[in-house]
């Protein structure tokens, strides 16, 4: 087994530091000779005047601080952290310099070109009729579906004012439904893990103005009733809407189109290998069947006799982010599918899935819902699950998402993905052994061997700092 201290840059006491750019001597002399006039620079920037060298050192130590899917594997339940293969890079960087987003239509065919073919792949993946690129997150996404069920249903004079949501939903879910102007149901789940048919036909009524499923659900089972599911939620007015944050599972062999979904979003982010984590950029493009394309954000990119060009939908939503989204991210998600091809992509989800299965079959923490798919749900039982997650940190792997969904006590929610061999996955089998053995007091202390040991996350989440203007701010 591999054993793993994290690399620490410290100060004289010993403590973890890497100084702020802010904090680093400036140059001795500022560069005076800038070759622009005087009235079109500022100096109220403040930028550090620091060479190359100084700024690619500051950032690899910080790198190598950190923990990340260059460094081993992540599997990180519902993140679905594939490593991006650098040739999306290549791709993305050919077109970088290239365009301004306010060209003339006329001179950009090639860029509407490739964003029409990846709102084609994505419909093609999802089984959807038209898809919007806008959205610059799963959860915008989801706010983006939901806006529009809503702008449907006032089309339609409806007034419908619920969204129902499973217990074991993402969380993003519940928020986007609040954000949007809806009243969450919560629909507890049936004693399998999977939506109770009874308890749906008990929360539909005429107030339903849409459904959020995720399939496989984030317990990584399939809702084998959704044909069921989808007749109730379509009977009583309302809507369908996927969650397709994650579509590993599916991936080339099942489509939430087909299973009777009206709306859906993607996270390129998790399930098409772009860059994931530190707060973006990413992309959650969403699809929609034929009936709800009016209602699509502006502009919409299409096919006209050849040529590509920007329009509004009839009834559309509005903009919900600026231009046509995360473009650069987008162009990477086109790569990436385009490499990997239909063949490649059913690959993907066969072996995302054998992962999981393989995974699991080698730890002895119990599994209490099967069969799964892409990702399972394991207890941590006795243990506390926050805690034995650092401890993996020790056995240089990152941890499983924790203590989510609720319905598994102590939850140990692992994804693997379709990138870990098999010596790989030995690895981790191998550090989730080790820390379900160890003391409660070990654990509780853990990660030893990391840069950072316990930071104080709850601040760091609803305090963060962002940039040195905030530090100096305190
Ligand atoms: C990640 C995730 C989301 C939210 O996506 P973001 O891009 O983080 O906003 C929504 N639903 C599920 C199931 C997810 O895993």
């Amino acid at each position: 087994m591999q054993f793993y201290d994290q690399a620490r840059w410290k100060d004289d006491e010993g403590e973890a530091y890497e100084p702020l750019l802010s904090e680093k001597k400036s140059r001795e002399e500022p560069i005076e000779d800038a070759p622009l006039p005087d009235d079109l620079t500022r100096d109220s920037l403040e930028l550090p005047d620091l060479s190359e060298p100084e700024l690619a050192r500051h950032y690899t130590r910080l790198s190598q601080m950190n923990y990340g899917v260059e460094q081993g594997p992540f599997p990180l339940g519902s993140c679905t952290m594939k490593y991006n293969p650098k040739f999306t890079e290549d791709v993305a960087a050919l077109e970088a310099g290239a365009v301004h987003p306010d060209r003339r239509e006329e001179t950009v065919q090639g860029t509407l070109a490739m964003l029409a073919g990846l709102q084609d792949y994505l419909g093609r993946i999802g089984g959807m009729d038209a898809v919007t690129l806008q959205p610059p997150a799963g959860a915008a996404g989801e706010y983006t579906g939901l806006l529009i069920a809503r702008a449907y249903h006032d089309h339609n004079d409806d007034d419908r004012s619920e969204v129902i949501i499973p217990d074991t939903a993402h969380g993003t879910n519940f928020a986007s439904a609040a954000l949007a102007g809806f009243d969450v149901v919560e629909l507890p789940s049936g004693d399998d893990g999977r939506v109770d048919s009874e308890a749906l036909n008990a929360a539909v009524g005429d107030d339903t103005a849409a459904l959020m499923l995720t399939n496989p659900n984030t317990l990584g089972l399939f809702e084998r009733e959704i044909s069921e599911i989808a007749d109730i939620v379509h009977e009583a007015g309302g809507l369908l809407y996927y969650d397709g944050a994650n579509l590993n599972a599916l991936l080339g062999r099942a489509r939430p189109g087909d299973m009777g979904f009206d709306i859906m979003h993607y996270n390129v982010h998790k399930t098409f290998a772009t860059p994931h984590g530190g707060g973006g950029p990413g992309a959650g493009p969403v699809g929609v069947v034929e009936t709800l394309e009016p209602f699509l954000p502006d502009p919409h990119v299409r096919e006209a006799d050849g040529d590509y060009e920007l329009y509004e939908p009839e009834h559309s939503i509005g903009k919900v982010h600026g231009f046509q989204g995360n473009w650069l991210v987008l162009v990477k998600a086109y790569a990436y599918i385009a490499r990997l091809g239909d063949p490649g992509l059913a690959d993907a989800s066969a072996k995302a899935v054998l992962n999981a299965n393989y995974l699991a079959s080698r730890i002895d923490y119990e599994i209490p819902f099967e069969p799964f798919h892409h990702e399972f749900v394991a207890s941590a039982g006795d243990q506390d699950a926050g805690d034995a997650a650092k401890r993996m940190l020790d056995y240089g792997v990152h941890p499983p998402t924790t203590k989510w969904p609720e319905i598994v006590a102590e939850a140990l929610m692992t994804e693997p993905t379709e990138i870990e061999n098999r010596e790989t996955l030995d690895q981790l089998a191998a550090a989730f052994e080790a820390v379900a053995e160890e003391a409660d007091e070990t654990l509780a202390a853990a990660p030893h061997r990391t840069t950072a040991r316990r930071i104080d996350q709850a601040t760091a989440a609803r305090s963060p700092r962002l940039s040195w203007q905030a530090l100096d701010q305190e």
